[in-house]
């Protein structure tokens, strides 16, 4: 049995539907992302789990149990926010212990457990500090301790990366890892950055107008994304419009108007004449001079249009003969060449038959 379900979940506001009928299984121990763009409704999913609000139909099952009706103080689980919402007056070792002190646990039990969750978090030597004494990043580290030291059997965030810079936000989500690797609580994070819900998840539901498109784990969703949105959300795409020539059981023959034929692996039954998008992730792409390796297969000649170089990585958009552009991310691995093309120079391009997938229209 899964350790949160929710079944069926809608919820309106007025006439809006923010979330329509979703089911979601998370799994005891789960590191479970909510990932879509702004207003998707990943939060009011966050807010129902948490008891903040109530769904207008369907159920939320924690261990089998419908939560309905139970306030969220009662409800075993703990939301940490972006803006941490810590108590400005009170000090770190303070606001750690506040959930402890609210159940009217014992004093020394108080004290063993605040030492305890300080530490996971790295902010032992913090606990007498107040909280504009902190960086950005040791507040949320508070607000963690905060969320894990009664234990709850659920821990919800909400964006709680979102207000550190980059640099920092990446530590953070390595910590991240780490933590709940270490306590072994189920999380459920919401988020609308994709690389970060990559590369903290197990599993990713990813949303969009209320609706789950696709959940699954995240490898899963880059190299086999359910639809378009799921494919374009997730990561840099090339969406190349195509038709199915010929099928057979291991390799298509796509038809790309303008482009020519393209030779593609994809072992679901697909009829020909069916038509769709050929997504192909750009750092599949390969870019090199136009007179290399002529007798490859999904070779195709062009210029390069644009460039962004990137430090490990340049960023090419390449103009084919048709005036069809196709994005191409290459390593700069070569010792001493800091790009491998220049803008205006002729050169061709070529991927794999097994590179891309056919994502019906
Ligand atoms: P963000 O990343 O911007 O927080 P989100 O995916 O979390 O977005 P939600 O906050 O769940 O989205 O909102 C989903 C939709 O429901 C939005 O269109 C929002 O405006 C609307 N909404 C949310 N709460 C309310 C409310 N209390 N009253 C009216 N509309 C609401």
């Amino acid at each position: 049995m899964a350790l949160l379900e929710i079944r069926n979940v809608t919820r309106r506001f007025g006439a809006l539907e923010a979330v329509k009928d979703v089911t979601l299984a998370i799994e005891a121990g789960e590191f479970f992302t909510l990932l879509g763009p702004s207003g998707c409704g990943k939060t009011t999913i966050l807010r129902m789990i948490a008891g903040f609000d109530e769904p207008d139909a369907g159920d939320i099952l924690l261990d089998g149990r419908p939560l309905t009706g139970i306030p969220p103080e009662q409800r075993p689980l703990h939301t940490v926010f972006q803006s941490y919402a810590l108590f400005p007056h009170m000090t770190v070792a303070g606001n750690v212990a506040f959930p402890l002190e609210t159940a009217g646990k014992p004093r020394d039990e108080i004290r063993r457990r605040v030492g305890e969750a300080l530490a996971l978090v790295y902010l032992t030597d913090k606990a007498e500090s107040f909280p504009h004494e902190l960086s950005g990043g040791q507040k949320q580290r508070v607000a963690l301790a905060r969320g894990l030291v009664n234990k709850p059997r659920l821990l919800l965030l909400d964006e709680p990366l979102g207000a550190l810079d980059a640099k920092l936000r990446v530590e953070m989500q390595s910590e991240l890892i780490q933590l709940q690797r270490d306590v072994g609580i189920t999380f459920v994070f919401v988020t609308h950055a994709q690389q970060e819900a990559l590369a903290l998840s197990h599993r990713i539901a990813v949303m969009k107008d209320g609706r789950v498109e696709q959940c699954d784990e995240p490898d899963t969703l880059y190299t086999q994304p359910a639809n378009r949105f799921v494919a374009d959300f997730i990561g840099k795409i090339n969406l190349i419009e195509v038709a199915v020539a010929a099928a057979s059981k291991v390799l298509l023959t796509l038809d790309a108007p303008g482009l020519g034929q393209i030779a593609a692996t994809d072992l679901r039954p697909l009829k020909a004449g069916e038509r769709g998008a050929f997504a192909l992730r750009p750092e599949l792409v390969r870019v090199f001079g136009h007179k290399e390796s002529a007798d490859l297969k999904n070779r195709f000649e062009g210029r390069v249009r644009e460039l962004l170089y990137l430090g490990d990585v340049t960023h090419y958009k390449i103009e084919l003969a048709n005036g069809f552009v196709i994005e191409a991310l290459m390593p700069n691995a070569a010792p001493g060449r800091a790009k491998f093309h220049e803008v205006g120079d002729p050169v061709a391009v070529c991927w794999r038959h097994d590179a891309g997938v056919f994502l019906r229209a």
